[in-house]
């Protein structure tokens, strides 16, 4: 008699390479049902990540046709789903790789308790993560709230080899039903824009990979320098990857010590930002309410504008502030579903400082229109921009939007690419945001720019006072 199958349900790992859950599942001589289930917490997503996961899905389940596997896909409550498939297939066993956001725990916690009293072998491991957020700890024992000392303490901690993919994925008998993935129409909320942001995207395990290579062999050695300019190509844009999984953060960071040790030093810098991703979970872990709440209690009193009809977020998010910076950020997130970290701290502070609205406003924003959202570093994001979260940027650091210009974008490259207004040569990249806006926004590429909302000094200026009259 065959033995039973495992059920390997697939989440934010989608990949085959490096992947502890479905080496174990490949190793233990029983039949691997790969299984994507499209439950509450995808469906909850916002447009754009919620196409790119559709995406990401598609390529996984090539991958696996490649292998003589399958992906079994359904619709509904996660529970239920696996219920209804262990009664299907007779598989004794699920395995996963952990999340770490209070959602997904939440949800993969009561997962686990309720097959476990099934009687079903309910196995989570690691595979989002270079370090487990409970195995970092500070000298006295604690968990990191300062990124710096979390960086010295894990730089030279092991990180493990590699997994190569399986060889091969042992098949079922009978495979089960399978929805087909184009019946989820995981690109409506997108509507118009679907296209032009698919062409922006880099999908699958292949794509990430090539990516990684060509960032160590032609960029990271300039990384330092580059990757604070918007206006040139000199960051890895893995982040697009890393969050669902199609590369896994041990690859990123075996590939980045390598280029170390081959004496590019800029690389090192690269590592500490694949540290300032963990250091993301680390938090969301140890203090979940940092997704939702300001981390910091006393910025509960601060009365930050939280009505989405004000006229002043209305422009900030459809990009017409007035503000050159923040507006060419704004489109360039629009259009391609990222935004450079410059454009992101620039349009945070913006939002937050200038127009005093709430760091939510924001964080609900990108999350609705990034392809590399991610709930930690999207909520460590927002609260470090905005002051509230741990080792955030102090409140009265009000970045200025026009300095910091003449500064990252002297020759205006970025604001070229993103803006059409006031131009009688606009780039494509500029016009592509007027294809993909919906028409009730009333904006054309031959509008006169605007003039700002909130002035920079007169902003900085009512910051200041706010921030003063409550005694921070
Ligand atoms: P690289 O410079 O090549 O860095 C390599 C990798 O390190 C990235 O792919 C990413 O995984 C990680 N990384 C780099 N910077 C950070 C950072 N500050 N925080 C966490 N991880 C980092 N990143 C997301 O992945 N998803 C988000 O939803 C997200 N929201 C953000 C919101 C705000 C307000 C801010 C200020 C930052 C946010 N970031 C987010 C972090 C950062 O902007 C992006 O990770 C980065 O721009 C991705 O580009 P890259 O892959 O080319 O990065």
């Amino acid at each position: 008699m065959r033995k039973s199958p495992i059920l390997m349900w697939f989440r934010r790992d989608l990949r085959l390479g490096d992947h502890e859950a479905l080496t174990a599942a490949c190793a233990a001589g029983r039949p691997v049902i790969p299984v994507f289930i499209h439950d509450e917490l995808t469906e909850s997503m916002g447009a754009a990540p919620k196409m790119r996961l559709g995406m990401s899905v598609e390529d996984l389940r090539k991958s696996l046709e490649t292998k003589g596997s399958r992906l079994i896909l359904r619709r509904g409550d996660a529970l239920v789903v696996l219920r209804d498939l262990i009664k299907e297939t007779g598989a004794g066993a699920v395995y996963w790789s952990r999340l770490y956001d209070p959602q997904n725990r939440a949800r993969d916690t009561a997962v686990k308790a309720a097959l476990k009293d099934d009687g079903v072998t309910a196995d989570s491991y690691k595979g989002h993560v270079l370090f487990e957020p409970w195995t970092v700890e500070t000298k006295t024992g604690g968990f990191y709230k300062v990124y710096t000392p979390m960086w010295k303490s894990v730089r030279s901690n092991e990180v493990p080899d590699t997994l190569p993919s399986p060889g091969d994925i042992p098949a079922p008998d009978t495979w089960p039903a399978s929805d087909d993935i184009a019946d989820w129409q995981m690109d409506a909320a997108m509507r118009r824009g679907a296209d032009i942001l698919k062409n922006h995207c880099t999908v699958g395990e292949a794509a990430a990979h090539d990516r990684l290579s060509s960032f160590i062999a032609d960029r990271v050695s300039n990384y330092v320098r580059n990757r604070d300019l918007p206006g040139v190509d000199g960051t890895s844009h893995l982040s697009e990857n890393l969050t669902y999984g199609e590369i896994s953060p041990r690859k990123c960071w075996h590939a980045g010590w390598r280029a170390l040790h081959d004496g590019k030093s800029d690389a090192e810098v690269f590592l500490k930002e694949l540290v300032w991703r963990e250091f993301a979970y680390h938090l969301a872990f140890h203090t979940p309410r940092i997704v939702s709440d300001n981390w910091k209690q006393d910025w509960d009193a601060f009365p930050w504008n939280t009505d989405e009809r004000l006229a002043e977020v209305k422009a900030w998010k459809q990009g017409r502030t007035g503000i050159r910076f923040v507006d060419a950020a704004m489109r360039e997130m629009y259009v391609t579903g990222t935004m450079h970290n410059r454009g992101r701290m620039i349009v945070a502070s913006y939002l937050t400082k200038h127009m005093l609205c709430h760091w939510k406003i924001g964080l609900d924003w990108f999350a609705d229109c990034l392809i590399d959202w991610d709930p930690c570093s999207n909520a460590m994001g927002w609260q470090w921009s905005a002051g509230s979260g741990p080792d955030a940027t102090p409140y009265f650091r009000v970045f200025n939007p026009v300095t910091q210009l003449d500064k990252f974008d002297k020759d205006r490259t970025y604001v070229k690419k993103w803006i059409a207004e006031g131009t009688n040569t606009p780039s494509a990249t500029a016009l592509s945001y007027f294809d993909m806006i919906p028409s009730s926004w009333g904006m054309t590429a031959q509008d006169r720019y605007p003039d700002p909302v909130v002035p920079v000094d007169e902003g900085r200026k009512r910051a200041l006072d706010a921030y003063q009259s409550r005694g921070f």
